[in-house]
């Protein structure tokens, strides 16, 4: 329990509190979600992406604010094309703004072709580099795959992080470049690359606990209660804080997901709940991969 303080619980006992890291990251892929992802382009289908921009975002960025947090957003080009003031509103509120595809495209569409892919994550920099004038630091998959391509391409236009793969949950990691199936062998690794691996997980995702799909391939038809979800997020909070030191917790949530009001009560009282542990802090995606990067190479650094 090295660096540990302690936290009184409400039972009158004591819990040791790690330093830890909350990450609160919305994926705004807007109408791109349905377009890109399930080949959808009727207008019943889209309003729940535009749902997100007109109402969604706002009440994100309020809250956000209320509590002084700044968050990372992963965003399409085709979003920040298609909604440029809640996009606007988002950067001008300081948030980060990261890389999520142009529109909202998995990576394995361009499987054998890395010019193809190299050439969609460039549209994306463009959008953003157009709203912000700043290229994105990061890069989170749509769907959380990758091809074997996809970090080095990443790690050579420069991207500082990735949050699309989950080999670990608390802790961040170097991903490998050209990892490859062996079709008569084990899986041979890749060096690691400087593309620092921000970890996800479907069970800190809002998506398939609240939204109901029913597409060929894709389904879900959860449209939990958020008690069910704050109960899942607040207890691997807690765990973090009691035994990982200096643990990340990468949330994700989907304005046109968490912006009900439901499920925005939830994201206030989730906030709360982080909030009762002094040695928790907020960052950015960005913040966290390059506190993280620090440390590595402070350790390299250091003889042995
Ligand atoms: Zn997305």
């Amino acid at each position: 329990m090295t660096g540990a303080t302690v936290t009184r619980t409400g039972d009158g006992g004591q819990r040791p509190a790690h330093s830890g890291t909350v990450c609160l990251t919305f994926d705004f892929d807007a109408v791109s979600a349905w377009i890109g992802a399930f080949g959808v382009r009727t207008p019943g289908v889209l309003s729940r992406g535009e749902y997100g921009a007109r109402v969604g975002v706002p009440r994100v960025i309020e809250v956000l604010g209320q509590h002084d947090i700044r968050a990372t957003f992963f965003v399409p080009g085709h979003t920040l094309d298609t909604f440029p003031d809640a996009a606007r509103l988002i950067a001008d509120h300081g948030h980060e703004i990261a890389h999520h595809g142009y529109v909202h495209e998995s990576p394995t569409k361009y499987l054998g072709d890395p010019q193809a892919e190299r050439a969609m994550y460039e549209r994306g920099i463009d959008a953003i580099e157009r709203l912000t004038g700043r290229r994105p630091r990061g890069y989170r998959s749509p769907g959380w795959d990758l091809t074997e391509e996809s970090i080095g391409l990443l790690e050579d236009l420069g991207f500082e992080y990735d949050s699309s793969l989950a080999a670990d949950d608390y802790h961040l990691y170097f991903a490998r470049r050209g990892d490859s199936v062996q079709p008569d062998g084990s899986l041979r690794f890749g060096p690691p690359s400087s593309v620092v691996e921000v970890p996800v997980s479907w069970s800190w995702d809002d998506f398939p606990q609240f939204e109901f799909v029913s597409h060929p391939g894709f389904t879900t038809s959860s449209l939990a209660a958020p008690s069910k979800v704050l109960e899942i997020w607040t207890q691997d909070v807690d765990y973090m804080v009691e035994r990982i030191p200096n643990g990340v917790f990468d949330l994700t949530c989907h304005p046109q997901v968490i912006g009900r009001g439901h499920r925005i009560m939830l994201l206030e009282k989730f906030i709360a709940h982080c909030r009762q542990y002094p040695s928790l802090t907020f960052s950015t995606v960005e913040e966290a991969a390059r506190n993280f990067r620090k440390g590595a190479e402070a350790s390299a650094a250091r003889p042995a």
